[in-house]
């Protein structure tokens, strides 16, 4: 890279000498290979996000809350294998080295990293589009890993913390829909600051039969859990609606939707939004105890939204059981 030089921008942003690497991290960022140890007895859990800009963000974005979220939508999967965060690499394409950008940018980032014990332990850097591609490691005991494939008929369906809110903010962005300034500055902050829910997934490992995050839209996300489990689910509208933080902001004195916000697009949001970074997970009624007692043990809150049933396919239904038809849509890139 010109101006800084790719290695002075590397050693000055990425690099932190004299830092403990943590557990597993046997040699960091700087030699041709990072080393790490498993914990013997462990297994790895290893996914990549790639964030690139203008598609999943926007190119004018604070960089502090980028390097936040670039990082977070990764432990989110960490979070949703009930795996502990250990290491991560960062493929950084920009296009320029400004240290305005990178400063804020490494800080967001490595607040978050410090915040889970997860070392930067490697990367690669390039000129080029912005575009931001992380690696994380996390370590799992085996057998304890929470899938997509162990729902089961019976289970219940919980849904981690709120949801809709960051579709929401970018559609009020975007002049689809109108929150007050404050409400809008909330919601907001859960599209360009989702918190990844690791201390949930591990309190949920042995209690929860398979779970995913909710990157694309519930519907989606648990599509994928019903079609890897092969059963069907049915959902409330009702207690899926109320996981919206931004619907106090948009109904009126009597909890009716009354602004500027319909139900219907409410629901969307919250059905179909995504880039919330919750996890959708399910579990068996007998185990409903211990679901709460991993919502307070990780000081997450957790909302049951459904059942699944044997068969296939997602039902919508109402507080009084009517079912309700809707085209919605989860996100998809190629789609
Ligand atoms: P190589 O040429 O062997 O691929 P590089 O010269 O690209 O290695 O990188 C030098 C060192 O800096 C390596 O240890 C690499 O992992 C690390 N590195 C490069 N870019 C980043 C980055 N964005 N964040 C963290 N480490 C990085
Ligand atoms: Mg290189």
């Amino acid at each position: 890279m010109a101006g800084l030089g790719e290695f002075a921008l590397i050693a000055r942003y990425f690099q932190r000498p004299g830092r403990a690497l943590g557990p597993g991290v046997v040699l960091g960022v700087g030699d041709d290979c990072a080393l790490v140890q498993p914990t013997p007895g462990m297994q790895w859990a290893v996914s990549s996000d790639m964030l690139v800009s203008g598609r999943h963000f926007f190119p004018d974005v604070d960089p502090r809350t980028l390097g936040h979220k670039a990082l977070a939508v990764n432990l989110s999967d960490l979070a949703a294998c009930g795996a502990r965060p250990r290491a991560f690499t960062l493929a950084l394409a920009l296009p320029e080295a400004r240290p305005e950008w990178l400063e804020p940018f490494s800080e967001g980032l490595f607040a978050l990293a410090d915040a889970h014990g997860c070392a930067l332990i490697g990367g690669d850097t390039t000129r080029g589009p912005l575009n931001i591609c992380i690696t994380v490691m996390g370590e799992v005991v085996p057998g304890q890993a929470l899938l997509r494939s162990g729902a089961r008929a019976g289970d219940d369906i919980y849904v981690s913390g709120t949801l809709g809110d960051a579709a929401l903010a970018l559609q009020c962005l975007q002049g689809k829909a109108q929150l007050a300034p404050a409400a809008l500055a909330k919601a907001r902050q859960r599209m360009e600051q989702p918190t990844p829910r690791v201390a949930l997934g591990l309190a949920l490992r042995g209690t929860a039969t398979a779970a995913a995050d909710v990157s694309d839209g519930l519907l989606g996300d648990l599509g994928h859990i019903l079609a890897q489990s092969g059963v069907g689910a049915t959902i409330n509208a009702d207690s899926a609606i109320s996981l919206l933080a931004a619907r106090a902001d948009i109904t009126g004195a009597r909890g009716q939707f009354d602004s500027e916000v319909p139900y219907a697009q409410a629901l969307e949001c919250v059905l179909a939004g995504g880039d919330d970074y919750e996890l959708v997970f399910t579990a068996p009624p007998s185990q409903a105890t211990a679901v709460q007692a991993a919502a307070l043990s990780s000081g997450t809150p957790v909302t049951r939204i459904g059942h699944i049933h044997a068969g296939s396919g997602l039902l919508l239904v109402n507080a009084n059981g009517d079912r309700l038809q809707g085209n919605w849509k989860s996100f998809d890139h190629f789609a």
